[in-house]
């Protein structure tokens, strides 16, 4: 059968929908590369936040008109949005075929009457990159945020074994990667609910003697409760470990930490931003924060404002609390209105916005290393990232000059010539 994929969400949904896509290939069936060539269309759901539960069901719609045209025969829907509100979905969906929960991949190939085979198998989606693959390490989360909705949707923590991890980066560098980024929920608790000695120190070491020493490799999610300065060295002392931390933080004021369930102070906080400097003043640090949680009051909202100058991230993304059903955080006291969040979110990137630049402007008339994703042969420019964009949340670096013999896939070395707060622009560097 001519099968069309859509996978949304986060990267680790992203892992998920390719190991579908392996098993779906191992069973004889084509991926295409959009609903208009298929027979079936599989739509692999988020269900993490209301916008992600209303862009998933904007998906379903769309298949379901496609069907109503005739132009499938079937769809199907899986992933998280099931695993919150399958029972209720699949009374309201008629239309729909077939529904599974994430990873549930066997019985999607029982609805498509295939057979099964045992073992892992991933394989890419069409019209992905081959360059920039995502190597997922553990499923699920203990961590019990009190606004995220991810442990009851995904369950508790499921590290892989270091084995299935070191083949399957094998098989994605055979198949082209050059960046590997490594997540998960939370990386830092990697290997604790193993047998034996696995931890994401033990895994990087495995993964920087196995791969080839030209291989990226991209750390995302740590839960700051866990990094550690023995973690930080490690990263900073990689031959192959990118110096870019994603270390969310969510807010900075101690009564709105200790009320998020983040494990955390403020103090221990910025010492681990502050000995990241110390060992790296390039690391390129990411971060990710929550307005509006409810208690937030002007004074805490200064403290997170306050302690975003102190640090000066390099990246930080921003979005405003939403009480999402079935969390504890939900039914918390002092939920803050909607005009006072808007107003804090855009004071938050606002300031960011003027750290970013300032931050990109160290780096002008410096090299660094790209990734090319693009090359643009009319206008003469190419496009990529450095070690300080991570794919699809950051910016990117335009490369002008020499581009002969220069294609996706390669590492070129650029002077940065400008830089914006979240784009640079740069020379090829022959140098
Ligand atoms: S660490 Fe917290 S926010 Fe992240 S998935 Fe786990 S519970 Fe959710």
């Amino acid at each position: 059968m001519k099968i069309f994929c859509l996978s949304l969400g986060c990267a680790k949904n992203k892992v998920d929908s390719e190991c579908l896509a392996g098993e779906l290939r191992r069973a004889g069936h084509e991926l295409v590369e959009s609903p208009e060539f298929a027979e079936i269309g599989i739509v692999n759901t988020c269900g993490f936040i209301r916008p992600a539960v209303e862009e998933s069901i904007a998906a379903i719609l769309d298949l379901e008109q496609l069907k109503k045209e005739g132009q499938l025969k079937k769809i199907g829907v899986v992933g998280c949005l099931v695993n919150r509100y399958g029972q209720d979905l699949t009374a309201e969906m008629s239309v729909v075929d077939f529904w599974a929960k994430s990873e549930d991949w066997a019985s999607v190939l029982t609805s498509l009457e295939s057979k099964t085979v045992a073992g892992r198998c991933r394989s890419n989606l069409p019209l992905s990159s081959t360059f920039t693959r995502y190597l997922k390490i553990s499923e699920g989360c203990d961590n019990r945020c009190t606004y995220c909705a991810i442990p009851d949707i995904r369950g508790g923590l499921r590290s892989l074994s270091l084995d299935i991890i070191l083949k399957e980066a094998q098989q994605l560098v055979q198949e082209g990667a050059r960046e590997l980024c490594v997540v998960g929920q939370d990386l830092t608790v990697y290997g604790t609910d193993l047998a034996g000695k696995a931890d994401l120190i033990t895994l990087l070491d495995a993964l920087e003697s196995s791969l080839p020493k030209d291989i990226w490799i991209r750390l995302l999610y740590l839960h700051p409760s866990r990094v550690t300065n023995k973690l930080l060295e490690r990263v900073a002392n990689g031959t192959q470990i990118l110096p870019y931390l994603d270390i969310p933080i969510q807010h900075a004021d101690a009564k709105i930490l200790a009320s998020m369930n983040r494990g955390i102070d403020p103090a221990q906080l910025l010492s681990i931003f502050k000995t990241a400097r110390s060992i790296d003043s390039t690391f390129a640090l990411r971060t990710t924060c929550m307005v509006g949680f409810p208690g937030e009051g002007n004074a805490e909202f200064k403290n997170l404002m306050r302690f975003t100058e102190e640090v000066c991230f390099d990246r930080l993304g921003a979005f405003s609390f939403f009480p999402e059903e079935g969390t504890n955080a939900m039914q918390l006291e002092g939920q803050v209105s909607e005009p006072v969040k808007r107003r804090r979110l855009k004071k938050l990137l606002a300031l960011q916005e003027k750290i970013s630049l300032e931050r990109q402007q160290l780096f002008l008339g410096k090299t660094l290393d790209v990734l090319i994703e693009k090359v643009d042969t009319v206008y003469g420019f190419a496009e990529g990232r450095s070690f300080r964009e991570a794919p699809e949340v950051d910016g990117l670096v335009e490369v002008h000059g020499c581009l002969n013999n220069i294609k996706e896939g390669d590492v070129v070395r650029v002077k940065v010539t400008d830089a914006m707060p979240h784009d640079m622009v740069g020379e090829v560097h022959r140098g």
